[in-house]
């Protein structure tokens, strides 16, 4: 569905008053409940590059942002690699709140298909506002969450889907490749990466063309 917006041109400005209606959201009263605080997002509201994970984990929900813990570390140096600063791009996550788990139990669960429907309107507004020039969805939960479709990351990565009218690459997700941590596993990653800095028209050195080359 069309997202309208107000008549003002200043990104941050439109994103404010959408970041104070999902602090305070409980449309997932189960979430609301036990979340320490949303995880809106972060980063450039003029981006041309926006990566959107599946939900925020522990880290996340403790420090209030996207991708701080160990995977968000790898994201974070992916980003370098591709010649960004982390504060040049925007990071959100499908979902704002961190899915519940049992008490007593660590870790992280992925998030509902469910849970994930509910939250999308607010990324469809973020994604509206922001209009980057392109997408990258981080593992086969988020596209799920995006797009409401299950597939498998070898028939979706390393090729250009659409959302939103925005071309959307899927990689794997930075914490993939903390359990895969072969370079041919990377390269992948990497491959992916040289489409998305390829579509977006920036310079890539023959160094870079060749990182995690086995
Ligand atoms: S996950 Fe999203 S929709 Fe659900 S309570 Fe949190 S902010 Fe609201």
């Amino acid at each position: 569905m069309p997202v309208s917006l107000p008549p003002t041109t200043d990104k941050r400005t439109l994103l404010g008053p959408i970041q104070a209606r999902v602090s305070v959201c409980v449309k997932c009263p189960h979430l609301a409940r036990s979340r320490t605080q949303t995880v809106f997002g972060v980063g450039n509201p003029d981006a041309e590059l926006m990566f959107i994970g599946e939900a925020p984990g522990a880290d996340e929900d403790a420090q209030g942002e996207p991708f701080v813990g160990r995977a968000g570390q790898l994201l974070t140096k992916i980003i370098a690699a591709m010649g960004f600063n982390r504060a040049d791009v925007y990071i959100a996550n499908v979902l704002k709140c961190r899915p519940d788990m049992p008490a007593g139990v660590s870790g992280n669960r992925p998030p509902t298909p469910d849970e994930m429907q509910t939250c999308l309107p607010y990324l469809a507004e973020q994604i509206a506002i922001i209009r980057p020039k392109v997408l990258v969805a981080l593992g086969a939960t988020a596209v799920e969450g995006l797009l409401g479709t299950r597939s498998t990351m070898r028939e979706m990565r390393g090729r250009w889907h659409s959302h939103a009218e925005t071309p959307l690459m899927i990689t794997y997700h930075p914490s993939y490749l903390l359990r895969n941590q072969a370079p041919a596993e990377k390269r992948k990653v990497w491959e992916d990466m040289l489409q998305v800095l390829e579509r977006l028209g920036r310079p890539i050195t023959e160094k870079q063309r060749n990182y995690f080359r086995t």
